[in-house]
């Protein structure tokens, strides 16, 4: 092996007080062991995102940037832009500073133990290392399998995510710089990188609960998350609306036959009951594919409007500089 590369790693960061010192304490021990071994270089950086957090997270960061620069950077969002735009605004920052960047949640629920094997990986000469759960034992139950659900569900539904993985992943300079190219603002980042391309490959690790704090992840917000997902990727959900349309059509003309022969038979009073049915079956129908069509329409809207998916207010890196972005 050459010199050893610049490794930086990014992480997310919204209302992570509770967490924050150990995570960056892990992280600075493990740098320091890679960085004796030799596998990356001094110049290597821990990037903290703070993604508009309401608590103490962004005095933290500016803390561990002010008491130990060589290990610690941070990047400071105007507003809370959510998970998948904090690490775009975390790599998009740093891709032309490092050679490799890692991309990390702050709650130590990822492995840091996997940083070695994803940096031996990169130098045999992979571009993304996927990191993939193998266990999922400290998630809840219901976590659990609503996860093993979204998986399922979104490859039946075209898009090419890799199973259990999440957003822990290790990406080259090159991925990062196509990255930049992709202009979309409704963001998922495990279907984008995928798209790359590039020689790729998996390490698994075991994923742990969360170290402190809560799941910033509701109910709601990952359903959101599923739907974007599958909307962002495919437009099978469009497809299947034409099939059903097909189906429907084909039934009323069945129905449509029945009819008449009921009618000829000369049983006409009764039907009320099949009518209701009909009635609330078409209208129900209609009213989920036009909810279908309109998530894709409202996802035009966000796209054509070109917004930025955020906005860095501050970069704080190396030696107390900053930079105003
Ligand atoms: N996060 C963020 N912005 C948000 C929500 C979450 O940057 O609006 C970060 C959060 O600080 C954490 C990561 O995204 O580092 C994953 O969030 P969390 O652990 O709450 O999700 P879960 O692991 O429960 O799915
Ligand atoms: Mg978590």
């Amino acid at each position: 092996m050459d010199s050893p590369e610049i490794l930086y790693m990014v992480v997310p960061c919204y209302n992570e007080q509770e967490v924050l010192r150990e995570t960056a304490e892990q992280l600075k021990t493990k740098y320091t062991d890679l960085i004796s071994s030799g596998l990356i270089s001094n110049e290597s950086r821990i990037v903290f995102v703070n993604d508009g957090s309401s608590d103490m997270t962004w005095d933290l960061i500016k803390e561990l940037h002010d008491t130990s620069p060589q290990f610690f950077s941070g990047i400071d969002l105007a507003h809370n832009s959510g998970h998948q735009n904090a690490i775009l605004a975390g790599l998009m920052t740093v891709k032309d500073i490092c050679d490799m960047c890692i991309t990390m949640d702050a709650d130590l629920q990822d492995d840091i133990n996997t940083i070695d094997e994803m940096v031996k990986k990169y130098y045999e000469g992979n571009q993304v290392v996927y990191g993939v759960r193998s266990a999922r034992d400290a998630d809840s139950f219901f976590k659990k399998s609503t996860a093993k659900g979204f998986y399922r569900f979104m490859r039946v539904m075209g898009a090419d995510v890799v199973y259990n993985h999440a957003d822990f992943r290790l990406m080259s300079k090159r991925v990062m710089q196509e990255l930049s190219g992709f202009r979309e603002v409704n963001l998922f980042l495990r279907g984008m990188v995928p798209l790359i391309g590039f020689k790729n490959c998996k390490v698994y690790y075991e994923r742990h609960e969360r170290a402190a704090g809560e799941s910033k992840y509701s109910l709601k917000r990952m359903l959101a998350f599923a739907v974007n997902g599958i909307t962002s990727f495919s437009t099978k959900p469009l497809k299947l609306i034409t099939a059903l349309g097909l189906i429907m059509s084909a039934a009323s003309v069945v129905a449509f036959i029945w009819v008449f022969i009921t009618k000829i038979a000369g049983f006409t009073v009764h039907g009320w009951s099949s009518t209701m049915c009909s009635i609330w079956l078409i209208g129900g129908l209609q009213l989920f594919c036009l909810g279908i069509i309109g998530e894709y329409i409202g996802k035009i809207y966000a796209e054509v409007k070109q917004r930025p998916r955020y906005i860095v207010a501050e970069f704080l890196n190396d030696d107390g500089k900053t930079e105003e972005k």
